[in-house]
C-alpha cells in the first residue's frame, strides 16, 4: 500500500511493481524558480522521517505502485509544490526514490541524482533550494550496495585506475572516503558506500551556510542512508 493509500479514502488502484516500466524518476517539477503559492509541509523532519521508514517497510514487503488519484495529484501540483523530503541519491536506475519509499506520489520528493550521490556545487544549491525555497524540513543522503561510482572509486585506491572523460573527476571526490576505508574490516566497497554518505550528508550540515542556518533553527535534519539492492531494505544509518 503506498503512502498516499494510507491518508485517502475512496477507491484505491493498485498496480504491480513488475508492470511499470516507465516511471519519472524525479519529482523536481517545473516550477523551480517560483515561489510556491501555498504554504510547505507541515511535517517536521522527524514526521518526514517516519513516513519513509515506513513506506520503506511496505516496499519491501510487498513492493505496489498506486495509481489511486494520479490524476487529481498531478492537477493538484502543477502550480506550486510543498515536498516533505529531499533526497539525493545515485542515478542507478535501480535507486528510484519515489518506489523505493512505498510508491510517493508527484510533489512529494525533492529529488537530486548522480552517480555515487555525491554533493557537487550544483546538487549543494539543489539541496538549498530544497530546505530554503520549498520547506522540506528533512534531507536524505542515499547510498546503495554495489554502487558502481563508488566501485569506481576503491578502484582507484587499489589499483589506480584511471577512467575516462569527466568520470575520473567525478569518482575522485569518492576517493577521500575509499582511502579512509582501505584496509578496514569487512567488505571495501560496502565501508565505502557508507562512509560516502557519511561524508556527504556532514559536508551538507557542515558547509553550506543555508542548511547550516536552517539545522540551528531546528527547520532541517540531515540524515544518509543506505539501500539494500537485493532485499529493498533502507538502512537509515545516522
Ligand atoms: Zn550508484
Amino acid at each position: 500500500m503506498c503512502l498516499r493509500c494510507t491518508t485517502h479514502l475512496g477507491r484505491r488502484g493498485f498496480l504491480s511493481l513488475s508492470s511499470i516500466a516507465a516511471i519519472g524518476a524525479g519529482a523536481v517539477g517545473s516550477g523551480l524558480m517560483a515561489r510556491p503559492a501555498r504554504a510547505a509541509t507541515a511535517l517536521t523532519a522527524d514526521e518526514a522521517l517516519a513516513k519513509l521508514k515506513d513506506g520503506n517497510a511496505r516496499y519491501v514487503a510487498g513492493p505496489q505502485l498506486c495509481e489511486d488519484n494520479m490524476l487529481k495529484q498531478r492537477a493538484d501540483v502543477a502550480k506550486s509544490q510543498a515536498p516533505w523530503a529531499s533526497i539525493l541519491t545515485c542515478s542507478d536506475s535501480r535507486v528510484t526514490p519515489e518506489l523505493i519509499f512505498g510508491g510517493v506520489s508527484l510533489g512529494e520528493l525533492f529529488v537530486a541524482r548522480n552517480a555515487g550521490n555525491m554533493a557537487d556545487t550544483a546538487t549543494m544549491g539543489t539541496i538549498e533550494y530544497g530546505a530554503e525555497h520549498l520547506g522540506t524540513p528533512l534531507v536524505v543522503v542515499l547510498g546503495h550496495e554495489t554502487c558502481g561510482a563508488v566501485v569506481a572509486a576503491c578502484d582507484v585506491v587499489k589499483t589506480h585506475a584511471r577512467l575516462p572523460g569527466s568520470i575520473g573527476p567525478m569518482v575522485n571526490a569518492i576517493v577521500p572516503a575509499a582511502l579512509a576505508m582501505k584496509g578496514k574490516p569487512g567488505d571495501f566497497v560496502d565501508n565505502t558506500v557508507r562512509e560516502s554518505a557519511r561524508r556527504t550528508a556532514h559536508k551538507i550540515a557542515t558547509q553550506s551556510p543555508v542548511i547550516k542556518h536552517l539545522e540551528h533553527e531546528d527547520k532541517v535534519k540531515v540524515v544518509y542512508a543506505r539501500y539494500d539492492l537485493q532485499s529493498g531494505a533502507v538502512e537509515f544509518l545516522g
